[in-house]
């Protein structure tokens, strides 16, 4: 079958690998359908590794999949051959405490693809545990089974923020996880949410995704400037998507007292904080990390067809074009938010 291979920096190639042949008695076996290409696997295509995980042989990438399920294993039960599916990539060891007490993303053991040494979803075929799969409706928009792996990332940091009826929500960074969370927030009752970009293509988008207010920002400017000529409220809510580490301490000066502030984004920069202006606000600072049974609750609300998702993906290729979309996706147009790549 055909994998596409990232064989070094900037070097992606496609090669016929084995096939993963029959799935055991819990899995399935799933003909992959298309993929994202998410900011991590541009950082792995372009720098050879994240943090501590280093690229050292080669490896395929895509972690945000789906596909129609081929074969299934004798103790499967909720699954049929022909039912299109959403995959979701980090298998946890169901051994430890992080697993036991459900806060499996934070397994040390945890297989999630394409993060080495695992290999991802960029390939024709996988064998997938059954209750990492997720049935989708067939009505539902091809390429929005690849967003339900984002979107259980919005998920996750809404559940642990919490959220409740006319909160005011500020979303940093309109991309693709910036206007997932935008929507996960309307769905669980905000009443106002803000979005803010560089970027005027993407602000439009977050419009067209149904915020309400949208800030641009310019390089040099300060939000929180901005932020009193817009005279929009102040916000109890804030979810920072968009990786650049400068923007927190903006954030804290926007946030209402008492405020919480979830950081998803994860930028290559450290963070400087300015502790004490939070603690004058007793403000609360959330750190999040994938997620963790967020999956069936971003089916739901994908399924609820109250959000037009299928606008966040500008741009799909086919596998054989996959080495032209990792090159695109490195220095993409300004208009272009989520890639596919179509198996
Ligand atoms: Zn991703
Ligand atoms: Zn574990």
């Amino acid at each position: 079958m055909k994998a596409a291979i990232l064989s070094d920096k900037k070097n992606i190639i496609l090669e016929d690998i084995p096939d993963p042949g029959s799935p055991s008695s819990f899995e399935v076996r799933v003909k992959i359908l298309s993929v994202g290409i998410c900011g991590s696997d541009v950082h792995y295509y372009s720098h050879g590794r994240i943090g501590p995980y280093v690229v050292e042989s080669p490896l395929i990438l895509g972690h945000e999949a789906c596909g129609y399920v081929e074969e299934i294993g004798d103790e499967v039960t909720s699954l049929s051959v022909g039912d299109f599916v959403a995959l979701e990539p980090g298998i946890p060891c169901h051994k430890c405490k992080e697993c036991f007490t459900g806060k499996y993303n934070l397994c040390k053991g945890v297989k999630f693809w394409a993060t080495p040494p695992i290999n991802g979803a960029l390939v024709e075929y996988v064998l997938h545990p059954e209750s990492f799969t997720y049935k989708l409706p067939d009505t539902l928009d091809q390429n929005v089974g690849p967003l339900i792996e984002p979107l259980s990332v919005s998920v996750h940091a809404l559940r642990k923020t919490g959220i409740s009826p006319g909160d005011t929500v500020f979303v940093s960074g309109s991309g693709t996880v910036g206007n997932l969370t935008s929507s996960v927030a309307k769905y669980s009752g905000a009443s106002i949410v803000i979005a803010s970009d560089t970027n005027t293509n993407r602000l439009e988008l977050a419009k067209k995704m149904g915020v309400d207010n949208t800030i641009k920002i310019d390089n040099n400017e300060i939000l929180s400037e901005l932020y009193k000529i817009e005279s929009v409220p102040e916000p109890n809510l804030i979810y920072e998507c968009s990786g650049n580490s400068e923007v927190l301490n903006e954030l804290i000066k926007i946030a209402a007292p008492g405020a919480r502030i979830a950081l998803i984004g994860m930028g290559n920069e450290d963070y400087k904080l300015n502790a004490v202006e939070a603690m004058a606000k007793e403000l609360e600072i959330y750190t999040v990390f994938r997620y963790s049974n967020s999956y069936g609750i971003a089916v739901q609300i994908a399924k609820s067809n109250k959000f037009q998702f299928h606008n966040l993906i500008t741009d799909t290729f086919s596998i054989d074009e996959v080495s032209r979309a990792f090159e695109y996706a490195v220095n993409p147009d300004p208009r272009t938010c989520k890639i596919l790549i179509e198996l």
